[in-house]
């Protein structure tokens, strides 16, 4: 069974958060605890748990996250100077939020990965 997070109440704003970008398939939002003075989160409205949930019919929606997050990059001014996308799929991914996000992370020197 497919549980909902607070992402879908962040969708149907039953609970306040600052959206950056809104279509019919993608809503992006400032993380609430942000590790970068650009840290966005990316989110298809579609409720996919993790990347293991996603299916051939997604193929759009998660092709147009990376139009949004490059539109997004140029808006925060992080397009030259660079950004890190970010996909975390369960516990040794470090995912914590059940609702598929791509984090946009800018700003500041990234740290190599680890
Ligand atoms: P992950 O660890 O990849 O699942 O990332 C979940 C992210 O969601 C974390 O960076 C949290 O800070 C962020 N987050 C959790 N709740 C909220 C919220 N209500 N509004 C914005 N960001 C949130």
């Amino acid at each position: 069974m497919v549980e909902e997070t607070i992402f879908s109440k962040i969708i149907r704003k039953e609970i306040p958060a600052d959206i950056v970008y809104e279509d019919e398939s993608v809503l992006a939002f400032r993380d609430i605890s942000p590790q970068a003075p650009v840290h966005l989160l990316i989110i298809p409205k579609k409720l996919i748990p993790t990347v293991n949930d996603v299916d051939a019919e997604d193929e759009m929606t998660l092709g147009h996250m990376f139009v949004v997050a490059a539109q997004l990059a140029k808006e925060h001014d992080v397009d030259k100077n660079g950004y890190r996308l970010t996909v975390n799929c369960n516990s040794e991914g470090g995912q914590e939020v059940f609702h598929l996000h791509m984090h946009l992370m800018g700003g500041r020197r990234m740290q190599r990965m680890g």
